[in-house]
């Protein structure tokens, strides 16, 4: 196998890769693999924006207390501080790096111009329009190509870590159509994304098969909070096009939801109605789904001027349109998703994993950050925040060891003429038992059939990135059970009707 060498390995290129990229090409060589196209992320899909206390009636404090309260009493209080102590600094390097965002004038100058999402007690969510994540993602991709240090392999899927004894020492990577390469480095970086393509639907792309907690289950990191898993209420319900995302703000502009017989239904749930916390509208949706036994239940902004809509959502009405709706004149057919994923890899304040050599960020890690929920837009500014950390903590790691090897799960990939059948087979079952109304029985049963799924895999299978991921998919579905068993109260997202404690729920709604 051909062997390249470098300083730092970066595996992974959405928002959480490119700023290690950009933090470490200050200390070494850097090389960004990703098994896509560059831009192919969940950061180039994100709407909302970036959280940062910038408002002059804003304080870390104050951003502090939002994220805690959203955690519901499970946040790691030292890595919530240095988040939102970090916010600001770190939003200053990201638009010194080419991110525009809105401003608007004040007296006379330009300021930020800052959202409100749910769960925040202040406007704080830096943007831009409807498509905060593709001007990140551009800023930091333009930024990345014009550094020499860094190196970037499109296209590219890393199968498995190198692991000599406990130290994590590079990764084996398979370029498209070619060989697989061995990659030496002094540190690897999992900035791999989320796990959110385990279910049936989702707000992800398709690259978010939970690559990085395969491969850290692998040489065996501690992976944590993988229960928590953040349904968005209003995804695009249709059986031809892609499940896209319809932010919170549109329910924030009055927008209606109503069952599939026109009647309005979320005051029979919550006084708040549609602008309820997030976990409580998505219930509300399924129940009242199941109630009509329809899948999807209608997001009604009729009567909202569409001036309004276009200038406050042009991304949004574009994509409907070209699934065929017409907004402003009919009413959206939407369905909960899978959409944010709150544990991962464990990490410290620097990113470092427990195994020795090994850093994560981004969506992938469990910085202890979100604790039972996520605020509303604090996941970009984490795997910012984190992301630089970690690059500045591994720039003084040491040369690796050279004879490392490829660390992998008992079930490294499943087999070609059965990957479709069980990624099937794998998102009904997550969807139906694991989702966002769990029973204990679902979940005993969810956990027997996805033993017995891996126990029918063959082993030894040649390599192809699809039964990869899928494997991927196995061992991230596995977690999120065996954790949610483990749960034994209801606690921010994680919800199991069979049990008594009534959901700690608070206003964490975020986009
Ligand atoms: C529709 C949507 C809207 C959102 N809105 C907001 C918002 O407004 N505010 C907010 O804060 N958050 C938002 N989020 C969440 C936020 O976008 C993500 O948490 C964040 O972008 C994650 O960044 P990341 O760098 O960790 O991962 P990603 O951006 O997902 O990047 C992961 C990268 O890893 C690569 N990769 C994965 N596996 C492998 C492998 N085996 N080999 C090589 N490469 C691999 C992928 O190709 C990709 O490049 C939203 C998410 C979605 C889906």
């Amino acid at each position: 196998m051909q062997t390249v060498e470098t300083d730092f390995l970066i595996i992974g290129s959405g928002i959480a890769g490119l700023t290690i990229a950009l933090r470490a090409a200050k200390y070494g060589r850097v090389l960004v693999v990703t098994k896509s196209e560059i831009a192919e992320s969940n950061t180039r899909w994100a709407q909302g924006g970036i959280a940062a206390a910038v408002g002059e009636d804003d304080s870390w404090g104050l951003h502090e207390q939002d994220t805690l309260t959203a955690g519901a009493g499970l946040c790691d209080k030292n890595a919530v501080r240095f988040l939102v102590q970090n916010a600001v600094p770190c939003l200053q390097w990201l638009i010194d790096n080419g991110a525009h965002f809105d401003l608007s004038t004040q007296n006379g100058f330009p300021h930020l111009s800052l959202g409100r999402e749910g769960g925040h007690s202040r406007n704080r969510i830096v943007r831009r329009a409807d498509q905060s994540g593709w001007e990140i993602e551009r800023a930091l991709i333009n930024a990345s190509r014009q550094q020499p240090n860094i190196t970037i392999r499109e296209f590219t899927f890393v199968e498995s870590l190198l692991l000599k004894g406990s130290r994590c020492c590079g990764a084996v990577a398979r370029p498209e159509r070619q060989d697989a390469v061995c990659i030496q480095s002094r540190a690897a970086f999992l900035a791999t994304g989320s796990c959110c393509q385990v279910y049936r639907y989702t707000t992800n792309p398709p690259i978010a098969t939970g690559d990085g907690i395969g491969l850290a289950t692998a040489v065996g990191a501690e992976i944590k909070n993988m229960e928590f898993i953040q349904f968005h209420p209003t995804t695009l319900y249709s059986r031809t096009h892609r499940s896209f995302l319809i932010s919170e703000a549109v329910r924030g502009e009055g927008a209606i939801l109503r069952n599939v017989f026109g009647r309005r239904f979320m005051f029979d749930y919550d006084p708040r109605g549609e602008l309820a916390p997030r976990d409580i509208v998505a219930r509300a949706i399924h129940a009242e789904a199941q109630k009509t036994g329809s899948p999807f239940v209608h997001l009604d902004m009729t009567h909202i001027p569409p001036a309004e809509l276009q200038r406050r959502f042009p991304n949004i009405l574009e994509t409907l349109k070209e699934a065929g709706i017409d907004a402003t004149r009919d009413p959206v057919p939407v369905v909960p998703a899978a959409h944010y994923q709150c544990g991962g890899v464990v990490t410290d304040l620097n990113g470092k994993t427990n195994v020795d050599g090994l850093y994560a960020a981004g969506e992938v890690a469990c910085t202890g950050v979100h604790g039972a929920n996520r605020l509303a837009s604090n996941s970009l500014l984490e795997a910012l925040v984190f992301g630089f950390s970690a690059a500045e903590h591994a720039a003084g790691a040491a040369e690796p060891p050279k004879d490392g090897k490829p660390a992998r799960n008992s079930l490294a990939v499943v087999p070609h003429q059965l990957a479709e059948g069980v990624l099937f087979r794998l998102k009904r079952l997550m969807w139906e038992h694991v989702g966002i109304v769990r029973r204990t029985h679902g979940l005993e049963f969810a956990k027997h059939e996805l033993e017995e799924m891996m126990r029918e895999m063959p082993v030894g299978e040649p390599f192809f990135v699809r039964g990869a991921q899928t494997a991927n998919m196995l061992v991230c579905a596995n977690w999120i059970i065996q954790q949610a068993l483990a749960r034994k109260q209801n606690v921010g997202l994680h919800y199991n009707a069979d049990l008594d404690t009534p959901s700690e729920t608070r206003d964490a709604s975020s986009s």
